[in-house]
């Protein structure tokens, strides 16, 4: 009788543990499987409709990515993460800035001061909300990311300053 409880008890305990990963992979797998221009590898230039978009990301990624939209301050997991690993667009999967560039700007969105390389990034002017600012966008697939600023840290002295939401993280060696 013992034996059986404790059999019933470590099936219950492997089905938990088992229902509880199987979601996230096949969320994870699902992501990249609806996304055809998701490439960690491709740099070939992405160029699709709206209506394609929308079919792609999640209402708010559409809205941050492909509208200029911006998500409240300190909403983001990664604006206090110390993760190694690189980060890149969530929309295409170009590769946009490593994690030991990231610094805490105390600005309530992931901040860093350099992107991986120069053509990681789009600058265009924004003269929006009677502000001239700099508004970066994906190198490859051109979704908004944010803006950048010239009060960031050495070496660069800028400071980008990043919607986490137009980012996914890849985890140094995986
Ligand atoms: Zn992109």
């Amino acid at each position: 009788m013992k034996y059986l409880i404790f059999a019933s008890a470590a099936l219950l305990f492997f089905s938990c543990s088992t229902a509880q990963q199987k979601p996230s992979k096949a969320n994870k797998m699902e992501e990249k499987k609806n996304n055809p221009v998701f490439s960690r590898t491709n740099t070939d230039k992405v160029e699709i409709s709206d209506e394609e978009w929308k079919k792609i990301l999640s209402p708010e990624q559409f809205y941050i990515a492909r509208q200029r939209g911006t998500e409240r301050p300190w909403t983001s997991p990664f604006e206090q993460s110390e993760e190694i690993g690189t980060y890149y667009c969530v929309a295409c999967g170009n590769t946009l800035f490593k994690s030991n560039t990231k610094f805490d700007s105390g600005c309530g969105w992931p901040s860093f001061f350099e992107p991986v390389t120069k053509k990681s990034i789009l600058y265009l002017p924004d003269n929006t909300l009677g502000m001239r600012r700099t508004e970066v966008q994906c190198g490859r697939c051109k979704s908004h990311l944010g803006h950048v600023f010239n009060d960031g840290p050495p070496p660069t002295g800028l400071r980008y300053c990043i919607n986490g939401v137009s980012l996914g993280f890849e985890k140094k060696g995986e």
